[in-house]
């Protein structure tokens, strides 16, 4: 898929790259060109492109998302339809950084798929924004160095036998990571004290994963945070029910299509 065959797309949202959605939904702005036919040309082409390049599991959410969110927006459903392009935002982001960090049994793979990712979460094992994700790595690496492999382990807390008996799936050994970087690491446990053996991974909250797609693919992500943030802005606090409904996927297809734009440079 060359980048040309998408630079056609601008011209539809040429004439609404100033507003945000909030703009738009914030004072009951109709938009009366439709280009969901365009949106739905994008969808299919942004839908084969992560099948193709992220052949995982958790990447069939990411779908559903996007097929819920052109079905919400079709039918009205302002919340609805920005709650599910926001997942599909996240998800894509998460399926991608999966790939760039080419370790075996990924950690965030596997947490989604068991479920378990919340209760990680609950044991406080949480990297909050991209800063703590290098921070806690280039401690032992150095600066600018690219975590791949076990590497990403060193994200997580530094825990004793006893203290990481029960996260096996979601550690490593310091041998093993020591025998990949050959790094010297000697921690504490950081419940205990005692001598750490394994590193268990911490997982990221939205806000690292967008900052996490752009250390691994070197651009810039302001603008895809921008979008992820007025999604929410959707969800809370404004809620923007008394937007007229006929007129959504009209609105929802013209953002659709810029954040595609965005999506395709990053992340295929
Ligand atoms: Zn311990």
């Amino acid at each position: 898929m060359g980048k040309k065959k998408y630079e056609h797309y601008k011209k539809y949202v040429k004439d609404f790259n100033n507003e945000s959605i909030l703009d738009y939904l914030g004072n009951n702005i109709i938009i009366k060109e439709n280009y969901e036919h365009e949106a739905i040309e994008l969808m299919d082409s942004i839908t084969n492109n992560m099948n193709k390049q992220f052949p995982y599991n958790i990447t069939a959410g990411a779908i559903t998302a996007l097929k819920q969110a052109h079905f919400a927006a079709r039918n009205g459903m302002v919340s609805a339809a920005f709650e599910n392009t926001r997942f599909l935002l996240e998800r894509l982001s998460l399926v991608k950084i999966i790939s760039e960090m080419k370790t075996e049994n990924n950690p965030y793979e596997i947490a989604i798929e068991h479920l378990e990712w919340h209760q990680l979460i609950d044991k406080k094992f949480i990297i909050y924004g991209l800063q703590q994700f290098t921070g806690r790595i280039w401690h032992y690496t150095g600066e600018k160095y690219t975590p791949r492999g076990t590497t990403i382990f060193l994200s997580g807390i530094p825990l004793c036998g006893n203290h990481s008996k029960a996260y096996a799936k979601y550690s490593r050994t310091i041998k093993e990571i020591e025998f990949e970087t050959g790094i010297s690491i000697r921690e504490k446990c950081a419940k205990c004290g005692k001598d750490a053996v394994r590193f268990t991974i911490s997982l990221p909250k939205a806000g690292a994963i967008l900052g996490m797609l752009g250390l691994y693919t070197g651009h810039d992500v302001s603008e895809l945070g921008k979008f992820y943030g007025d999604y929410s802005r959707v969800l809370h606090p404004y809620g923007f029910y008394g937007y007229p409904g006929t007129y959504l996927i009209n609105l929802w297809s013209i953002d659709f299509i810029r954040l595609g734009l965005k999506l395709q440079k990053i992340l295929f």
